[in-house]
């Protein structure tokens, strides 16, 4: 057994056939939505079939990347070596109509309010892990 700490890293998301993809296209520097070959419907978390037509036939768009907070919540605890607290943990709907559970930054947790416009901004881990998360929408600012 090893006395030493390892080194603070993000948790890495577990990774399987039936998603890998997605985390290739992340490591890409793209956000990007499963799509049912058949039907057209979107899918996020991907997944083998569709729930609609349980077409197995997909293939995926890019994301705009921007959306609204549907809901957040605000962690403080446990603290996580890695993480920078509190975490803002929101659950966007993405313009494209799907919905997609990620990290808010650059935002203050008390300004976090539902339907808030927010865009994805691509975060690098210390170790180049690469993980969408969003921020509050800049368009219209100046
Ligand atoms: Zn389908």
């Amino acid at each position: 057994m090893s006395e030493q700490a390892p080194a603070p890293s993000r948790i890495k998301p577990p990774m399987g056939h039936d998603n890998a993809w997605w985390w290739e296209q992340a490591a890409a520097g793209k956000l990007v939505i499963q799509r049912c070959s058949q039907c057209q419907a979107l899918r996020h978390p991907p997944r083998p079939m569709c729930n609609k037509c349980q077409s197995l036939e997909w293939d995926f768009i890019d994301a705009s990347g921007t959306g609204t907070v549907c809901s957040f919540t605000v962690l403080h605890h446990p603290q996580f070596p890695g993480y920078d607290y509190p975490l803002v943990i929101v659950l966007v709907d993405l313009a494209e109509g799907t919905r997609y559970t990620s990290q808010l930054i650059d935002c203050d947790p008390d300004d976090v309010d539902f339907g808030m416009a927010v865009e994805m901004v691509m975060h690098i881990d210390p170790d180049g892990f690469k993980l969408p998360m969003f921020r509050p929408s800049q368009a219209g600012g100046s």
